[in-house]
């Protein structure tokens, strides 16, 4: 069984889903590289909860959790099954790291899981789960939270962390267009993620550059280190570069592990 990669995605607006752009098409050329899968592990902030929670259930709805976007958003259906052994399998791996896990049965998929997974793997042929954000995680918890998930990797599970780049929601709405700060931030953290700097990672809020502004609040930027926390420090680390996206939102992407083919630039 090849080890499976992990991945930074940048879901942005829950738009991406009508709107590729940039990084459509390299998730779509990325998830058709991958390895056989047995499954995929998703962390989005689209779900918080009071310790750490796993999706149980074999059957598992397409949340549509946001409003007031165009009518075919809500049609979008991601038909994966669910893998309720291996839940129980995170559930324990979660414990042993000293988390308070447990599974779901009745949970879904939000959109920060499936949004992506439509373009990664369009067929929904893979099991997939999704693993909580605890809503009181800081970035060394998330960091804890990829190390716990990283030995899924050798039994051929992708591990997902699912955010934004940037994500300063009220310039979004504001329709603030401001792409210099956004960039700037960025691009310090592709910086930093090429040079394997877990320690700026973590303590990026006081070292890169309108972390801020950039995030107002963690949660989208938390999944970042979920994913560099299942990497190991030898391997490649690949930027996939989504572009700006309605001003600020940076729609830049990391993979961990990915097969080396040329299929996007190297970090
Ligand atoms: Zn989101």
């Amino acid at each position: 069984m090849p080890r499976a990669p992990s991945l930074f995605v940048s879901h942005g607006s829950p738009m991406f889903a009508l709107e590729p752009g940039r990084l459509g098409p390299t998730l779509r050329q990325v998830g058709a590289g991958l390895p056989d899968l047995t499954a995929i592990v998703v962390v989005s902030p689209h779900w918080q909860t009071r310790g750490v929670r796993v999706t149980g259930a074999t059957t598992l709805e397409t949340i549509h959790d946001f409003s007031g976007f165009p009518p075919p958003l809500y049609a979008l259906q991601y038909p994966a099954r669910g893998a309720p052994e291996l839940a129980t399998d995170i559930v324990a791996l979660l414990a042993a790291s000293g988390f308070d896990a447990a599974s779901d049965s009745a949970r879904g998929l939000d959109h920060g899981a499936w949004v992506p997974l439509r373009y990664l793997k369009p067929a929904a042929d893979v099991p997939v789960l999704q693993v909580s954000l605890p809503h009181d995680l800081d970035a060394a918890g998330a960091l804890r939270l990829g190390r716990a998930l990283a030995s899924l990797r050798e039994r051929g599970v992708l591990v997902v962390g699912s955010g934004s780049l940037t994500h300063n929601l009220y310039e979004f709405r504001q329709h603030v267009a401001d792409p210099e700060y956004a960039q700037a931030f960025a691009d310090w953290i592709a910086d930093a993620v090429q040079r394997g700097d877990v320690d700026a990672l973590v303590g990026y809020r006081d070292r890169a550059p309108h972390a801020a502004r950039a995030h107002p609040t963690e949660e989208h930027y938390l999944p970042l280190l979920v994913a560099l926390g299942a990497s190991a420090p030898d391997e490649p680390r690949t930027l996939l570069a989504g572009g700006m996206t309605y001003g600020t939102l940076s729609m830049d992407s990391f993979g961990f592990g990915l097969p080396v083919d040329g299929h996007a630039e190297a970090a």
